[in-house]
């Protein structure tokens, strides 16, 4: 029998279409862009390019399809293959499409910088340095310059580092980022520089690369009149999703590759951008249909798809009261007549109750947990949620939360594996050369010292001296570094030879040592999937696994669980219901992003990315009190919060209000004024007199 096959693009409208055909077959493929509200189907009509691409004989090794997580872009390639498949013929067995491109351009970059390392002076086994890296050999530069003495107001090294790579991703002088976004470090402009000059140096010294260096240097060689074309040429179509939230920097990168934005398409929503604090600015997507030498096409799409009638019309209000103009009219054909619900919750543990509740209703009324997402602003705010929905057993995994990474055990394997990998790189090198008992940092100064001038970091190692009581495990860390260190050894073999090692040392050093070894031989089962020592630390640097309070990665596939994650981690996906946590004045928009006017128009961006992740059910709940964690020094406080501002009076209209008091609800107590807070205290202290 012939193979059967029906046409994926039936469902498509006319523009969609129009974009999924955009030049195809013809010799030159112009720049496009597709720029269109939420749920308007970019996404989707990105991945039926993509078959549309590979259908009419274009080579998916020369796709480069940026994406804004892995995550993203796997499910790309997943919903590319499946139209594929169906354009092909269901009788015939299609492997599915791989697309070995596909990635965030942060792994990208990775992966095209170690290709090329030898043609621009880099050396290949250049490690990467994760924000808290990055953060630390900033703070170390800092110090060792003196500014940490010299300077007692000077800004902290994670202002330091927000600075330098707001300067490095926006193309902007320092003097400008400064006046514009870090007016009170000003004054600092001439001790930045130096400091920014070190930690440069320090960064090529020492052989590794920051998140913002992934992109500046990938800029820097397209840039260049021979490498540029060279790279350019790699490919014949570069697609990006969600282009709103990208930066100059990036912007940069595919106007070097493609200067005449030869197969280019970029789809995206202004409305949507919620990633300018760190950098990324709209200003990409309103001119790009003039950043190449030939004009871009632009097509916009109006019909969503995604959700009810009325969910869109309340995040409509909400984005048209907007200072800024996002003129775009969008519209639906499903009808329903259930509003989105604003609820007044007395405080965030009844909050967390009434969120379970009505999980655990939609449930009953079919609609599965993966179905469902809890959204919140920042990854604290779901605390007492996460305590309700263990309390009554209803699994969950959380996105963009305490990741992985930053456990101090996982740090240690992957140091040492790193300081094998590079024995310049100082942070792993002073990590691994501590994890040795009797080795403090002096000691580990030293150690790094003669590694660094040492022509084999091996023997160096071995022929250090380090305090007597420390002899034994120093031998046995020797050996180890010898074997790691030896070409030739077949990985993952590496990470089994570091397990090993390090066991004992963790059984020593901490007294949860049996939960801790679990997460080590999770990251041992990840290192298995990968087939080098350097793809497996690049990717778990640029693209780490999330944690849910005891397990890490993915739950087994055929499990239920509700969805829980930030606000910027749902961005371009959907749920049947959605509900969104402390939706608040202080909350969203954030107290720590009420200064300017433009961070306030981003938080309400941020209310409508989340509003519209929803298809049929959206819940904003707005607990009346509201806990805010705060930094160390301030300590936690409770506030009584009011409803966000972005929804005002007039909106009203577009939600259905709901207040809930539960039964078992403590009544709100009302805050003494200090003065009686002050008595009381005095009197319990003077008791005993
Ligand atoms: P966002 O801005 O949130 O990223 P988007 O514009 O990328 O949204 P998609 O995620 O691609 O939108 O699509 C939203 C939903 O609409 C998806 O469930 C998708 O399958 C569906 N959809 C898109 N186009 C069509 C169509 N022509 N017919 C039916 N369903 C469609
Ligand atoms: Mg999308």
């Amino acid at each position: 029998d012939p193979p059967t096959t029906d046409d994926p693009f039936a469902s498509l409208n006319a523009e969609q279409r129009a974009a999924v055909e955009h030049d195809i077959g013809a010799a030159l493929v112009r720049p496009l862009l597709v720029v269109a509200g939420a749920g308007s189907g970019k996404t989707n009509t990105l991945a039926h390019r993509v078959a549309r691409l590979i259908q009419s004989g274009a080579d998916p090794q020369r796709i480069l399809l940026l994406t804004f997580s892995r995550r993203a872009a796997g499910e790309m390639g997943k919903r590319a293959s499946g139209v594929l498949q169906r354009l092909l013929g269901k009788g015939r067995t299609q492997s599915p499409v791989t697309l070995p491109w596909a990635g965030t351009f942060h792994a990208i970059g990775a992966r095209l910088l170690r290709d090329y390392a030898g043609r621009i002076g880099l050396v290949d086994s250049f490690t990467i340095h994760d924000r808290g890296d990055a953060e630390d050999l900033m703070g170390l530069v800092r110090h060792e310059i003196g500014l940490s003495r010299t300077e007692k107001r000077f800004p902290l090294k994670g202002t330091c580092l927000s600075i330098y790579s707001r300067v490095v991703n926006s193309r902007e002088p320092l003097d400008k980022v400064l006046q514009s976004t870090f007016p009170w470090c000003s004054e600092w402009e001439g001790r930045l520089k130096t400091l920014f000059g070190a930690y440069v140096d320090a960064k090529q010294e020492q052989n590794v690369l920051d998140y913002d260096d992934l992109l500046l240097f990938w800029a820097e060689m397209v840039a260049d009149p021979e490498l540029g074309p060279e790279i350019g040429a790699l490919f014949d179509h570069v697609l990006v999703d969600e282009y709103q939230d990208t930066n100059r920097l990036q912007a940069a990168i595919l106007a070097g590759m493609k200067p005449g934005g030869e197969g280019v398409m970029v789809v995206g929503d202004d409305a949507q951008s919620i990633y300018a604090f760190r950098g990324a600015t709209v200003r990409n997507i309103l001119d790009f249909p003039k950043q190449f030498s030939r004009p871009a096409e632009v097509i916009t799409l109006e019909r969503n798809y995604r959700s009810t009638q009325p969910i869109l019309d309340a995040s409509n209000a909400v984005i048209a009261a907007s200072v800024e103009r996002h003129a775009k009219t969008l519209w639906t054909d499903r009808a329903s007549s259930l509003k989105p619900q604003l609820v007044l919750i007395p405080d965030e543990a009844e909050q967390a109750r009434w969120v379970c509740n009505r999980i655990l209703e939609h449930r009953e009324a079919g609609i599965a947990l993966t179905q469902q997402a809890v959204l919140f602003r920042a990854a604290s705010h779901s605390a007492a949620l996460e305590l309700e929905l263990m309390r009554r057993n209803i699994p969950f995994v959380k996105f963009g939360g305490l990741k992985f990474l930053e456990a101090a055990h996982i740090k240690d394997v992957l140091a040492v594996l790193r300081f094998a990998q590079n024995p310049n790189g100082r942070l792993a090198g002073f990590r691994v050369a501590q994890l040795i008992p009797g080795v403090g940092p002096a000691t580990a100064t030293r150690l790094l010292d003669a590694v660094g001038e040492a022509a084999d970091p091996v023997a160096a190692v071995e022929a250090f001296v380090p305090p007597a009581r420390s002899k034994q495990d120093w031998e046995a860390f020797c050996a180890l570094y010898r074997r790691l260190r030896t070409p030739g050894l077949r990985w993952p073999a590496d990470i089994e030879l570091v397990k090993a090692w390090y066991l004992p040392h963790l059984e020593r050093m901490h007294d949860d040592a049996q939960v801790r070894a679990a997460d080590v031989e999770q990251l041992a089962l990840l290192a298995g999937g990968h087939a080098t020592r350097e793809s497996f630390l690049a990717e778990i640097t640029l693209d780490p696994p999330e944690a849910t309070s005891d397990r890490a990665g993915p739950p087994l596939l055929d499990e239920d669980y509700v969805i829980l994650s930030t606000i910027h981690s749902a961005k371009g996906q959907e749920w049947k219901s959605v509900h969104v946590l402390n939706v608040v004045d202080g909350c969203i928009p954030s107290d720590m992003s009420t200064g300017t006017q433009d961070d306030i128009e981003e938080e309400r961006r941020l209310l409508y990315v989340a509003m519209t992740r929803a298809r049929e059910h959206l819940h904003l709940v707005v607990p009346n009190r509201f806990f805010i964690r705060q930094q160390a020094q301030m300590g936690d406080r409770h506030v009584y919060a009011a409803r966000t501002r972005f929804i005002t009076p007039a909106m009203l209209k577009h939600f259905e209000e709901a207040a809930w008091l539960s039964a078992d609800t403590p009544q709100v107590r009302k805050p003494m004024p200090e003065t009686v807070r002050m008595l009381v205290r005095e009197r319990a202290r003077n008791a005993w007199k």
